[in-house]
Order: structure tokens, then C-alpha cells, then sequence
């Protein structure tokens, strides 16, 4: 059988450029020689990851995958191969998060502090930048703040006209990655309401957590990761610190953001992955009434469910990457997958980690496990860049564009292709304005489904997607119930499940019909050797969610007569045939032994 996980013992990502593969396997190889017992003991001792900086630095593992070409260029013009390749940046997001989302951490907060950076005018603050980055810097983000949470618009880090033409930033910062050892932090704040320049105005500006006015406080969390509280009082800011200013900086922020959030789901990815080979392995080789954990109807069936759910994580998060690699001015649709890579992906890791939990039990507690670490880590997910509400707000925002391509109403687009290429993705870094979300159009979800319609729980999804679209188009939240954000969050949920069914379809269509430029199968393991069997299980698990989504709308204090029998209309039973069940229930239990890591 293909191995649809990725494994350490057998990873050759040959779709990746020679150094690119060469510097992940060494990642792999860092953690594996350090080995678990020494990985589980730093979790425990919550030491700050000094060897894990100097790997970096030595390797150049964060500026090889981090550099885009135009900042490589400015750094090193006799060395032009640099880029922002989305698809082996999750590659490493996703390793990173196999082995330590401590360590992760380091590398997202990084991410998220050369956003402004990559997206700034500033030409010499873009070349120092990438000259840090280049020498090993580890850099932050300094966005939030302990009184204002999401609330970003209340920002109490404010620059004041220093009289010679710079200004002085004094103000607090919370929950800031790196804030230790960053070589840079962009952070966050307002010009004064009296500025004579730039009155109000919102301002990106660098910081070098070394100056005398850079006040480190502690860190907020107990881990190996470091999560600042810090202080500016009177820092100079002169105009070449300055990144962005005005609503520039919200765009860059907004921008920043999108970036980072995909790198989530594809931790949380690796962090199922390693925890679904201890928890199978684990399960399959323990007796109890002289039967195998495994032989439990109620094991084989939670085991399966994290199964599909694992590879239904993969495949959006694969397909997802194809829309953001081939984001233009003029197709934005990534940015309705983005926040769903994000908020879905990552929700769905807690519920793999759940299952996988109730089936190891006491075992998942203890010291010596990877899950034990995994189990608290994939908590974190769903919470950072933006809560699951949130981001199902932002969803939201694209539901009546994406059911006017549903009626067969929207616009021809152009197909996407599979973007496994080594290319630079420098539009993330050009995206430009936030606004117009709610106009972005989208094409017909549908053919993406009916591809699948043979598929006994793809074709009853196809039933209760349609339905959906009845209950929207005829019961619509009425201008009372759009205040009402917790009913509006059902419908949100019911949306989302509709869109990653369609980009689950749209991947495995296009590992198994194959594309122009070469199969998915080269290169993501999950869509390697992804068969329909495979998708009818994932959407055996769909439609059950749909049920739970539908009576969740249903429940809702505020929702209309007319809403909850819609809603009641939306529950069908999934197809469960016991002969592809066992089959399907078999391939997961072959992972029994697959990987271990090194002790
Ligand atoms: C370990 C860790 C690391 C972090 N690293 C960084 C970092 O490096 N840099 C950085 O800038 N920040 C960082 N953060 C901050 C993180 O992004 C915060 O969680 C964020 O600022 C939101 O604040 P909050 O979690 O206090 O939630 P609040 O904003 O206080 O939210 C409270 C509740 O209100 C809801 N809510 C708020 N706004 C909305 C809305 N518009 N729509 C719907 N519901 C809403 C939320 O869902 C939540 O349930 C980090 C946080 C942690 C825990």
C-alpha cells in the first residue's frame, strides 16, 4: 500500500528543488538524532531552543524557504535563485509540526515578521531585513495587544513626533513570538491624533529587540517557545524604520495574516500524522480480553473517521495552496480557502486528536508519548491568527457570491492547475487592498461534486448541499437575525462544509485524471495514491458532520419556523457498507509500525 502520510523513514520530495530536499531531510534528521526522549524532555523543561536557533542559523533553513526573489535579489544578486514557493514552505510547516509545534512556532512568528517587511516600499528596511534573515535571524510580529485582543483598531502603541523629524513609539505589546531574540520585530501602532504628517494614521515600524528603549517583560506561556510581553518607552523611530503607514499598514497586516494562516492547518497536519502512528500503533499491539484494542467495532470505527479526516485535511490544504499559488488582482479566490485552511483544517486536528485520544486512552498521557505534546498543541491552533469565529465571520463574507456560482449565475473562471512547481508566489506579497471581499466571484462549485456523483456519500452530500442552497435561497437570516452572529456562525459552518467537500473533490479529481504538468501523486502524500474508495469514507464523515451543522442551525434560539424545518431538511444518513468499511478500516491498521522515531 501507498503510504498516504508523510513518513520520515521513506520522504523523498522529489518534485522539490535539490537544496530544498537536501535542507528538509536535514530538519528531519536534526530532530531524529536528537531523538524523542530528548525532544519530550526540552517539552517538559520548557528551555528556550538555543541549539534549534543556531540550526537554523547555520543551515540558512529559514532564509532559503522564507526569501522571496525580489528581496533575494536585493540581498545577494549573484545568488538569484530565491523564492516564496508556497509549496515546499508547507512541506516545512508540516515537518516543523510533526516534530514540535514549539519549534514551529519559531519559524510562523518569523513568517509573520517578514510580512510587512515583504510587502513594504522600503527598499533599504526590505534589504536589511533580508540580510538578518540571511545571517540567521529569527524575527516577530508585534501586532497584539493584552487589553484589545482582535480588537486591533484600539492599538495603544503610539509614535510621537520626536521634533527632529523621527518619532518616539512608546506603548505595550502581548503574546509576541521571538520577542527574546528577534533580529527585528515589524510591530504595530498609531501616529498620534497631533502628528502634523501622519495625524491618526496607522504605522508598521521595525524594531531591534537590542535597543536600550526595547523593555522585555517575560513570557506569557510556559513552553520551549518564547511568547513576549515587551514595552517601547521613547523608542526612535526614523523614516527608514518605517514599513508601512496609513491603511497600507492594515492592508499589510490583513495581508500578513493570510500568509501565515495556511502554515497552521499544515502543522496541525503533521502533528495528526506523528500522533496517528503512535495511537495506531499503539492500539494494535494491545490485548484485552485476549482480543486486540483493534478488534472494538467502536475502535475500528474512530480510527477510520481520523483517517478520513486526516487526508481530507491534506487534500483542502493541497488544493488550497493551488488557488493561492495562482492568486492575481483578478482571482482572489484563496482568500475565502485561506481562512477555511485555517479555521477547518486546524478544528479538524483537534477532532483527529479527540478520536485518536479516545482509542489510546492512558496512554496518551504520558511522559514519554509524542501525543502527550501533540494532544496540548493542537489545541492552540484554532485560537491563534484569528479564532474559529473569526474566521467564520470572514467566510460569511463570500456565501452570496459563491451561491450565485452555484445557480450556474457566476462568471466563467479560469481552471486551476496543480502548483507543485518551484516558482516564486510573489503576489502574496502584492495583494494590495483588503476590501471587496463580498465581489470576489467564484465558479460553479458543482461539477466538482457530480465528477464524484457515483460515490454513494458524495452523492447524498450532493442532496444536502442542495438543500442548503434551498434553505439559504428561501429562508434567508432576516435583517433582525443578521445581529445575531452565533445563528449567522451555523449557517457559516453548514458554508464551510460545502467548500471543503468541493476542494477535497477538485484534489483527488486531479490526482487521479492527472493534470498537463504531471500528477499531484509526485509530490503530496496524501493525493499519492488517493483512490475513490478513500473519498467515499472522507464523505461518509462529511455528511454526518453536515447532519450535526444542520442540527445545530436547527437548535438556534433565533431561528425562523421556516429555518428549522430547512434545516431538518439537511440531515441524511451516510452509506456504510461493511465489506469497504473492513478494507478501508485494514489500510489504517497497516500503519501499525510504520514510524517511530528514534529514541
Ligand atoms: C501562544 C500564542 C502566541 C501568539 N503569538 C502572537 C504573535 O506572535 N503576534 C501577535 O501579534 N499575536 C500573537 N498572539 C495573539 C493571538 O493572535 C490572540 O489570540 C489574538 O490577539 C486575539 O486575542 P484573544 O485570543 O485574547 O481573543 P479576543 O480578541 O479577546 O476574543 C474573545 C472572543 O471574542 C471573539 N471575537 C473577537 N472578535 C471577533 C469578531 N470580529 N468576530 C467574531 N468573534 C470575535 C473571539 O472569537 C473570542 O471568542 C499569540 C497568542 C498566543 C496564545
Amino acid at each position: 500500500m501507498t503510504s498516504l502520510l508523510f513518513n520520515p523513514n521513506d520522504y523523498q520530495p522529489k518534485h522539490l528543488d535539490p537544496e530544498s530536499q537536501r535542507l528538509l531531510r536535514s530538519l528531519i534528521d536534526w530532530h531524529e538524532h536528537r531523538g524523542k526522549a530528548q525532544l519530550k524532555q526540552d517539552y517538559h523543561s520548557a528551555r528556550w531552543y538555543a541549539d534549534f536557533q543556531r540550526f537554523v542559523a547555520d543551515s540558512e533553513l529559514f532564509a532559503h524557504f522564507a526569501t522571496p526573489a525580489e528581496v533575494g535579489e536585493l540581498v545577494d544578486p549573484a545568488q538569484p535563485d530565491a523564492k516564496w514557493d508556497t509549496a515546499r514552505i508547507n512541506e516545512l510547516n508540516e515537518i516543523l509540526g510533526f516534530y514540535s509545534l514549539d519549534h514551529w512556532y519559531a519559524w510562523q512568528v518569523t513568517v509573520l515578521g517578514l510580512g510587512p517587511a515583504w510587502t513594504s516600499d522600503n527598499e533599504e528596511a526590505k534589504k536589511l531585513v533580508g540580510e538578518l534573515l540571511r545571517d540567521g535571524g529569527f524575527f516577530g510580529f508585534g501586532l497584539s495587544e493584552q487589553q484589545h485582543g482582535a480588537d486591533i483598531y484600539a492599538t495603544d502603541m503610539i509614535l510621537r513626533p520626536d521634533g527632529a523629524g523621527g518619532w518616539l513609539a512608546s506603548g505595550p505589546k502581548y503574546y509576541i513570538g521571538n520577542g527574546n531574540v528577534a533580529a527585528r520585530l515589524s510591530v504595530f501602532g498609531r501616529f498620534a491624533d497631533d502628528d502634523p504628517q501622519r495625524p491618526g494614521e496607522y504605522a508598521f515600524f521595525l524594531v531591534d529587540t537590542r535597543h536600550p528603549a526595547y523593555h522585555l517583560e517575560r513570557n506569557v506561556v510556559h513552553g520551549s517557545m518564547y511568547v513576549a510581553a515587551f514595552e517601547l518607552d521613547d523608542y526612535p523611530v526614523a523614516a527608514a524604520d518605517l514599513l508601512h503607514t496609513g491603511r497600507a499598514a492594515w492592508d499589510a497586516a490583513l495581508a500578513t495574516v493570510n500568509v501565515g494562516k495556511v502554515n497552521l492547518g499544515w502543522a496541525g497536519i503533521g502533528i495528526c500524522e506523528h500522533a496517528f502512528y503512535e495511537a495506531v500503533s499503539h492500539a494494535h499491539n494491545r490485548v484485552l480480553y485476549g482480543n486486540r484494542v483493534t478488534d472494538f467495532s467502536h475502535v475500528r470505527r474512530m480510527l477510520a473517521d481520523a483517517y478520513a479526516r486526516l487526508l481530507a485535511m491534506k487534500l483542502f490544504a493541497a488544493r488550497s495552496a493551488d488557488y493561492f499559488r495562482c492568486a492575481h488582482a483578478e482571482d482572489r479566490r484563496f482568500l475565502l480557502f485561506n481562512p477555511i485552511t485555517k479555521m477547518k483544517v486546524t478544528s479538524e486536528g483537534e477532532r483527529v486528536i479527540d478520536l485518536l485520544w479516545d482509542v489510546i486512552a492512558a496512554r496518551g498521557f504520558e511522559a514519554d508519548t509524542y501525543f502527550e505534546q501533540a494532544a496540548s498543541h493542537i489545541r492552540a491552533l484554532p485560537k491563534l491568527e484569528g479564532t474559529v469565529h473569526v474566521n467564520l465571520a470572514l467566510v460569511l463574507k463570500f456565501l452570496p457570491q459563491y451561491l450565485i456560482a452555484a445557480a450556474g449565475a457566476g462568471p466563467e473562471l479560469a481552471s486551476v492547475p496543480v502548483r507543485i512547481d518551484s516558482a516564486d508566489d510573489s503576489y502574496l506579497f502584492a495583494q494590495g487592498s483588503a476590501a471587496g471581499l463580498s465581489k470576489i466571484p467564484f465558479a460553479d462549485p458543482r461539477p466538482a461534486f457530480t465528477r464524484f456523483a457515483h460515490l454513494p456519500n458524495v452523492a447524498v452530500f450532493i442532496e444536502q448541499l442542495t438543500a442548503f442552497g434551498n434553505l439559504v435561497a428561501t429562508n434567508p437570516p432576516t435583517a433582525e437575525q443578521a445581529k445575531d452572529l452565533d445563528l449567522l456562525l451555523s449557517i457559516g459552518q453548514l458554508f464551510t462544509q460545502v467548500v471543503y467537500g468541493q476542494l477535497v473533490c477538485e484534489a483527488v479529481a486531479m490526482a487521479l485524471d492527472g493534470v498537463p504538468d504531471g500528477t499531484r501523486g509526485e509530490g503530496v502524500s496524501a493525493c499519492a495514491g488517493i483512490t475513490e474508495a478513500h473519498l467515499d469514507r472522507i464523505f461518509a464523515v462529511f455528511v454526518r458532520d453536515f447532519n450535526q451543522f444542520a442540527l445545530d442551525l436547527q437548535s438556534q434560539a433565533s431561528a425562523s419556523p421556516g429555518q428549522r424545518t430547512g434545516a431538518l431538511k439537511l440531515i441524511h444518513s451516510p452509506c456504510i457498507d461493511a465489506d469497504r468499511e473492513a478494507e478501508f478500516v485494514a489500510e489504517v491498521i497497516s500503519y501499525d509500525g510504520a514510524y517511530e522515531m528514534a529514541p
